[in-house]
Order: structure tokens, then C-alpha cells, then sequence
């Protein structure tokens, strides 16, 4: 199997992509060609759950069903433009779109899970000021299939291994490409697809209230929230979404996330030496938080070429840290794996390798000054 994504052909034919299709699409295309409807299951086990992208070998399939399957669609997943491993065992995939767009997904391998993960778009049109990929701007949406094929190639590199979490926390705003992550995270959970289990499906959004609203109705997979400040004229101006999504209306659509009260949410809290880590800013978030049942990770920003922010000192992180875990807020910190290979939070730029090669110094810098007393 190890060979089969590499032999693809690129989609020279401008076919529709057979990664796209969802289960309700796969019967439909197979009644409209008088071909039995039940044969949308294990089209769908011999893509998703085997993970055999040549039709000619889907072998419990009619002659005639293969042969339609490979004139009609293209098999082709996004090429692997290059492939960095960090020194945590962390591994990043430059990948490339049929059509020449680059984007990225990060693997992170655990001693008890395989955490992948994924884009929804190439760039990002949020803007938040502490990403690097929010300066890209929005090249383009991901299709689910672009979505799926993530899981397709890191599966391919896993070995004897087998991914155990999807996390939407690489780049793209998932909930700006609503129907394309919904349409991706029902495959992920179908049985006949990748067979995960919704609370190992995470979304990640910067507040879009309206789709956490929609996909809390529709598929209440995990989510979390990148919130980074609680005060709203701080964040408004540290994510734009918060002048349209003001932190009341987010809070309002968190307590009625379906999910909520049976996983609770994580929020993601990028702290920043001055801006958003002192004690007012730890009651200004305690505050906010009352009521919902909440993790907070907090995230010393990583460095990237032209920001000048830098992660809080370590006596700042501590303190921080220990004013929330005394209110009964876990606030475990978390050092961004693959940061040596611009894999970290943040970082995801879709850029080619001879583009990424960080700066030591300032890599070892940052990591001394947190390191030092935690
Ligand atoms: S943090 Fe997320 S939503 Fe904000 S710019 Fe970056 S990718 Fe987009």
C-alpha cells in the first residue's frame, strides 16, 4: 500500500476527485448510473477505511462498477512538496493542490495517541495578529477531499501506527469553510470511513458564532476556542472576528454547544510577554470563563520571521498558571511541538523548505527564557 498514494497521476483530466464524494453522493452517483446503491458503503470502506486509491483493486466491487469508478474520477491526492521531522518526533508536510496551492499539516506522535494535525484553507482571511498564517491572506478553501487526503498521507507515513485524533488547528479558519469541514469530519466519524469517535475530532475556531451555533446542531465533534484575551477591545484588536463575534455573543454560543457539558472546551490562550499575561488579564479571563467547563492551554507564542511579540517570561507563565489551576481552571502549558521546523502554533506558512529554516538562536532563546524556572 506504501506506494499507491506516490503512483497517482495529477488530475490531468479535470475529473472529479473520488476523496470528495460522501456517502449520500456515492449512492446517488451509482443509482443515477443504474448500479446498486449498496455499493456506496464499501466504495467508501475500500477509500476511507483501507485506504486503496485504485478503483481496479476494489475487489468486492462488479467489473463494471471499477471501471466506471476509474474513468469518471481522478484518485489523486496532494503531492508531497517536502517533509520536515522536528528533534521531538514531530512531522510537518509541505503539500501541494492540483492546481499548485501549498498548505501544511503537522503529525504528532505521542506515546499514547497519533495527533494529526490538519488545514481547511490555503492562508487564512482572520487576520489575527499573532499568526503567521493570517498574513498569507485567503488563497483558497480546501475541498473535503483536500481535507481527507491529510489523513490519507500521514496514515501512509504512519508505519505500525494509526492516527487517533484529527485536531482543525493548522491553517485555515475551519468554520469560514463550513460545509467543506463538515462534509470532511462525517467521514472521519462514519464507521465506514475513518471510524473515530466525535470526541477525537476537534474543531478549532477564532469565534465564527454562527457556524459553532450550525455545527453544534449538526456534528458536535470537540471544539476549541482561540481566545487570547477577555477583554473585548484587546482581542478585537488581536483577532478582527471579535468586532462582529464580541465575547458575550461567543460565550452564549459556547454554554449552548451541545458537546459542552459532556467534553467541555478547550480554549487555546496564546500569552504574550506584556499584552495579555498579567494578573488583571487572568481575572478578566477567570471571569469570562465562569460557568463554562473549560481547559485553557496556554501557548508561548512562537516565534516567527517579523513579529515582535515574545512569549511571557517563565515567572510571568507561572503566575499566570496559578492564578487560573487556584480557581479550579486547568491551565496546562503547552510548548508547540515541531517549533524547530516552523510546525508550531502559529507558524504554518506553506512555505518551501529553504524558506523555513528558523533561526537557532532565537528558537534556543525563547525556549531558555520558559524553560529556565517552570
Ligand atoms: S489563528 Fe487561526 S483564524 Fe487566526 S489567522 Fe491564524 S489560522 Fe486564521
Amino acid at each position: 500500500m506504501k506506494n499507491q498514494l506516490l503512483n497517482i497521476l495529477p488530475d490531468e483530466k479535470n475529473l472529479p476527485n473520488a476523496l470528495d464524494l460522501s456517502v449520500d453522493e456515492w449512492k446517488s452517483w451509482l443509482c443515477d448510473r443504474g448500479l446498486p446503491a449498496f455499493s456506496a458503503k464499501q466504495v467508501v470502506q475500500w477509500i476511507h477505511q483501507k485506504g486503496v486509491l485504485d478503483p481496479e483493486k476494489h475487489s468486492n466491487l462488479s467489473k463494471s462498477v471499477r471501471e466506471t469508478l476509474y474513468k469518471e474520477f481522478s484518485w489523486e491526492v496532494p503531492k508531497i512538496n517536502s517533509h520536515l521531522i522536528s528533534v521531538d518526533a514531530s512531522e510537518k508536510f509541505l503539500l501541494e493542490t492540483h492546481d499548485g496551492h501549498l498548505f501544511e499539516m503537522v503529525l504528532m506522535p505521542y506515546d499514547n495517541r497519533v495527533t494529526l494535525c490538519i488545514s481547511s484553507q490555503v492562508g487564512c482571511r482572520m487576520g489575527c495578529t499573532f499568526c503567521q498564517t493570517g498574513k498569507m491572506g485567503l488563497k483558497r478553501n480546501l475541498t473535503s477531499g483536500e481535507i481527507l487526503s491529510q489523513l490519507h498521507i500521514a496514515r501512509e507515513n504512519l508505519q505500525d501506527r494509526r492516527i487517533t485524533n484529527v485536531v482543525f488547528m493548522g491553517m485555515g479558519e475551519p468554520l469560514d469553510n463550513y460545509d467543506e469541514v463538515v462534509k470532511a469530519c462525517r467521514l472521519m466519524v462514519d464507521k465506514n470511513g475513518w471510524g473515530l469517535s466525535m470526541h477525537r475530532v476537534t474543531v478549532s475556531t477564532s469565534g465564527v458564532v454562527p457556524y459553532i451555533q450550525k455545527l453544534g446542531k449538526e456534528l458536535p465533534v470537540r471544539l476549541a476556542i482561540s481566545l487570547h484575551e477577555a477583554d473585548d477591545n484587546k482581542r478585537s484588536q488581536m483577532m478582527p472576528v471579535n468586532r462582529k463575534y464580541p465575547l458575550a455573543e461567543l460565550k452564549k454560543a459556547l454554554l449552548e454547544y451541545p458537546a459542552h457539558k459532556r467534553y467541555g472546551i478547550t480554549i487555546e490562550y496564546v500569552i504574550i510577554e506584556g499584552k495579555n499575561d498579567s494578573i488583571e488579564e487572568a481575572k478578566k479571563l477567570v471571569k469570562y470563563l465562569s460557568g463554562l467547563k473549560v481547559k485553557v492551554n496556554l501557548i508561548p507564542i512562537n516565534h516567527f520571521p517579523g513579529i515582535e511579540m515574545k512569549p511571557s517570561t517563565a515567572s510571568g507563565l507561572r503566575r499566570f498558571q496559578k492564578y487560573l489551576s487556584d480557581r479550579s481552571i486547568p491551565a496546562p502549558i503547552r510548548y508547540s511541538r515541531g517549533q524547530d521546523i516552523s510546525g508550531g502554533c502559529g507558524q504554518l506558512a506553506a512555505k518551501h523548505e529553504s524558506e523555513l529554516a528558523m533561526d537557532p538562536r532565537v528558537l534556543h532563546k525563547n525556549r531558555r527564557r520558559i524553560d529556565r524556572s517552570i
